[in-house]
């Protein structure tokens, strides 16, 4: 570490609560270490109470950019001087950076970029295609507007009728007001609904996180005729690696099964290409960390 840090190194930071689970922090660090790049990448525990404070620290400071968690992805857009196009559409933000660190503060998203590249790494394309997808939180919205942008032709949210159904509202308007998507929204209670939409679906999303703790025993599809050879079946959640939804799909001959360490790589590759304009070595992270 001496080796590394001195005093010309750069930070990055991180800014979310809780936050000491994340492998954001080893993921970055390991791949500047990797590359002989000057910079290091610290987590600092933010909540919405502290975040004005913390914003302007990273203009006080010179802090070269900063990755953005829950919950302060939403309430950091009014500190910012500018937005990406994509964060103003999905009205989130978790890569800030600080160009120079001259204080000019742009925020991005990388979560809906994350989880298409994921996606097409695994040889599995949005465009043209009719997705049905569950969730429409923080996670849910990047990724439906991207797949939306990135040609779906048909995006079907179902989601439970709690405090994200306004915000799952909003994002299909928005879906269908700017991109070429048309996008629909359904309560979840309708099972029916549900099942016939992914029986026309070629991809079935689950950006819920049921399936993670403390959900880690429930799926949101249990009945084996929902799966069939023809359909991929992406779940967002990356703790435990596979879900109880992705073993049921496996099980039940779905195309193929995806977790969302892939979404979770990318987002940061993305990021990392944003603080440095290098590309992160993602096989050598693959190895490290998946
Ligand atoms: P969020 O709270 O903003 O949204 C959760 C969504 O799930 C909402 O639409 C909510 O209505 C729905 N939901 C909650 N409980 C439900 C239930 N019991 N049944 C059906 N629907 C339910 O959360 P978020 O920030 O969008 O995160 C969701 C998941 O995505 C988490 O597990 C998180 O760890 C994961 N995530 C993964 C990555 C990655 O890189 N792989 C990135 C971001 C988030």
């Amino acid at each position: 570490m001496t080796e590394r840090i001195d005093g010309h190194t750069l930070l990055i930071s991180l800014i979310a609560t809780p936050i000491r689970h994340s492998l954001s922090p080893t993921m970055h660090n390991e791949a500047f270490a990797k590359l002989g790049l000057d910079y290091a990448y610290m987590a600092f525990e933010v909540g919405n109470e502290e975040l004005k404070d913390a914003v302007q620290g990273i203009r006080a400071l010179g802090i070269r950019g900063s990755n953005v968690s829950m919950p302060n992805k939403q309430a950091i857009i009014p500190y910012l001087d500018e937005l990406s196009p994509a964060a103003k559409l999905v009205g989130a933000v978790n890569t800030v950076t600080n160009k120079d660190g001259k204080g000019h503060l742009v925020g991005h998203v990388t979560d809906g970029t994350g989880a298409m590249r994921a996606l097409k790494e695994e040889g599995v394309e949005v465009k043209a295609q009719i997705v049905t997808m569950t969730g429409a939180g923080g996670a849910g919205t990047a990724i439906a507007i991207q797949a939306a942008l990135d040609g779906a032709k048909e995006l079907r949210i179902f989601n439970i009728n709690d405090q994200h159904y306004k915000n799952a509202e909003a994002t299909v308007k928005k879906i269908n007001e700017n991109t070429n998507c048309t996008a629909t929204l359904t309560d979840l209670t309708d099972q029916a609904a549900f099942k016939q939409s992914i029986s026309e679906s070629s991809i079935y999303i689950d950006a819920t996180g049921v399936g993670m703790k403390p959900l880690q025993e429930e799926s949101l599809i249990n009945d084996p005729e929902v799966i069939r050879p023809d359909l991929v079946v992406f779940d967002v959640v990356y703790i435990p690696k596979e879900t109880k939804l992705l073993k049921f799909a496996r099980e039940h001959g779905a195309k193929k099964t995806i977790n969302g360490l892939g979404m979770m790589l990318y987002q940061g590759a993305e990021a990392f290409k944003h603080f440095t304009g290098e590309d992160m070595p993602v096989d050598y992270i693959k190895e490290l960390l998946f």
